[in-house]
């Protein structure tokens, strides 16, 4: 064997050791950790908050995925069938998973939706579909609270040991929901009582609305399934016309194609792309005066919604 083979043979030793101490490290880690399938990635956020190291979250649908329109690939069973437990949002915002949840729940897998304690008196429920609660209930951190409760009493009850961990995290995020709130309140609050109309592509801000005194027109409805009539259209664009609205928003997990419609018709700018059904990318940060933030959080989500409208809408928050 010459000098060159031997050192090759060593460094592919060296690197199957390294595998092999990626592999037994990695396992050793993630053996005690509950092994959790969340479908959105609100939901796989939620969980990972509540459960810290004690749980191993896999998101089915990454950044910028649409939950009402989404199917689940051949992967995501497999991944679902090996979970310990599966959170899900529910009201029906996986449009396309029903079945899925029903048939697993059958099985007897370990299987919640986290808005199920959600009271139906903070439901919003449209006119034109009573049998269909609005799902979005995240644009309301109060609503939220609800849903981590929920997360924290299934990780309890699978994880018992765990218990003093889920409920101090809990408590802390509570809090810090809390603290978001108030933040978010008081920067739409700048907002000139007669404009603070947020107009958006689809209904996924009435709770947000609701929560942060906003009226809100989506213009798709409650699912991005069903496409907007002209008619709505030509009435968001005299909406904007007689209150003089200064800004839209276009989203990130749904076409922009309606809004820059109605830019162009109405003659109003855009004034940044919202994140409504789906977080931002892991890592990416943001920041608006004293706050800052990861875009793959939830307080990712409310920072950068809450500033874009803010700047866009309030003249002197523009940067
Ligand atoms: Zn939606």
């Amino acid at each position: 064997m010459n000098k060159q083979s031997l050192s090759r043979r060593t460094v592919t030793m060296s690197l199957i050791a390294t595998a092999l101490s990626v592999v037994l490290g990695g396992f050793s880690a993630q053996a005690a950790a509950l092994k959790v399938v969340a479908t959105t990635s609100l939901v796989a956020d939620l969980v990972q908050s509540i459960g810290g190291d004690r749980v191993a979250v896999t998101s089915l649908m990454g950044p910028g995925v649409d939950p009402h329109l989404y199917k689940p690939t051949a992967g995501d069973i497999i991944k679902l069938t090996r979970a310990e437990v599966i959170f899900y949002h529910g009201m029906a915002l996986e449009g396309k998973m029903g079945d899925l949840f029903a048939r697993l729940s059958r099985q007897g897998r370990s299987i919640h939706a986290i808005t199920q304690n959600l009271p139906p008196e903070e439901w919003i429920v449209p006119e034109e579909s009573p049998q269909h609660p609005d799902p979005h209930v995240w644009g309301d951190p109060r609503l939220w609270k609800t849903c981590a409760l929920k997360v924290q009493q299934v990780l309890v009850q699978l994880d018992p040991e765990g218990k003093e961990l889920y409920l101090a995290a809990n408590q802390q995020y509570a809090q810090r929901l809390e603290e978001w709130m108030a933040w978010g309140k008081a920067l739409m609050d700048r907002i000139e009582p007669s404009k603070r109309i947020l107009i958006t592509s689809h209904d996924a801000f009435n709770y947000f609305g609701r929560a942060f005194g906003l009226k809100v027109v989506g213009v798709q409805g409650i699912s991005t399934a069903s496409e907007a009539p002209l008619a709505d259209i030509i009435h968001v664009v005299d909406l904007i016309r007689e209150q003089s609205i200064p800004a839209i928003f276009v989203e990130s997990s749904v076409s922009p194609a309606i809004i820059r419609r109605i830019s162009e018709d109405a003659g109003v700018q855009v004034g940044g792309e919202l994140f409504s059904d789906a977080l931002g990318a892991s890592g990416e940060k943001g920041s608006f005066e004293s706050r800052s933030w990861d875009l793959g959080t939830y307080a990712g989500w409310l920072g950068h919604n809450v500033s874009t409208i803010s700047q866009a809408m309030v003249p002197s928050n523009a940067p």
